[in-house]
């Protein structure tokens, strides 16, 4: 997908969500940010964050800490270590443990997104993840007795049934005639947005998303239902943590 562009930067792992290393030449560069042709690591965004990783050049290694979204994307480098200059090709490797483990947490919340819609009628009001751990907010006046326990035995019973999570780009007009699409993003895509990326978990939640997930939801692994915290009328916090 050559639409894929943010500033200057092709963004290569909303098409290939498996993709950890490849090569790019650099557009700009500065101890605050440096940009490259092309880029799979993943910039933050919609309760993901961005990627760790390295730049390799010359025999010269440079850690990537995270990005800052401007008119382009800017990497940011780890204090002190050196950048390359303009014009340099570098070999640039995504940290593969950090990534995998945010695209398990990030399936994982759709998963029980699409249990706690199906089985309790709530919307989604926001939420947010770190690596193996996420929380998220649903609206909730009343939490029914056996709650946590139902809601984690359903969740890990759709990962048991091994979903495929199929990821797709549809014109805005096709997408919002998803009725799951309106239910959950209809606000949050911009107007001046032509084309929606869909994330689908096969038969259980299609929400449009930027994120990056797994193939099928067996990989996700395992989620516990840590911890229900009430915030407020309605409002309830579910933190969930995922194992093997
Ligand atoms: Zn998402």
């Amino acid at each position: 997908m050559s639409t894929d562009l943010h500033g200057r930067t092709q963004r290569l792992e909303l098409s290939d969500q498996n993709l950890r290393s490849f090569e790019a030449v650099v557009l700009d560069s500065t101890p605050e940010g440096i940009v490259l042709s092309r880029s799979a690591f993943y910039p933050g965004g919609g309760g993901q964050p961005a990627d760790h990783g390295v730049l390799l050049w010359l025999g010269v290694e440079t850690r990537i800490v995270g990005i800052r979204k401007g008119d382009d994307l800017y990497l940011i480098p780890a204090e002190g270590d050196p950048v390359p200059p303009v014009g340099t090709v570098v070999e640039a490797a995504v940290e593969d443990e950090r990534r995998s483990a945010l695209m398990r947490t990030h399936s994982g919340l759709h998963v029980l997104c699409g249990v706690v819609f199906r089985d309790y009628g709530s919307l989604v009001t926001g939420g947010n993840m770190e690596p193996l751990s996420a929380r998220m907010d649903f609206n909730m006046p009343e939490v029914p007795p056996g709650f946590k326990e139902a809601v984690e035995d359903a969740c890990n019973a759709e990962i048991l049934a091994d979903r495929r999570i199929d990821v797709r780009v549809l014109p805005r007009k096709e997408a919002f005639d998803i009725p799951d699409i309106i239910r959950t993003a209809t606000n949050l895509v911009p107007e001046e947005v032509e084309d929606v990326r869909i994330v689908d978990i096969v038969g259980l939640d299609t929400q449009a998303d930027g994120g990056t997930h797994v193939a099928s939801t067996r990989q996700i692994g395992r989620i516990k239902v840590a911890k229900i915290e009430s915030k407020g009328r309605g409002f309830r916090r579910l933190r969930i943590a995922i194992s093997d």
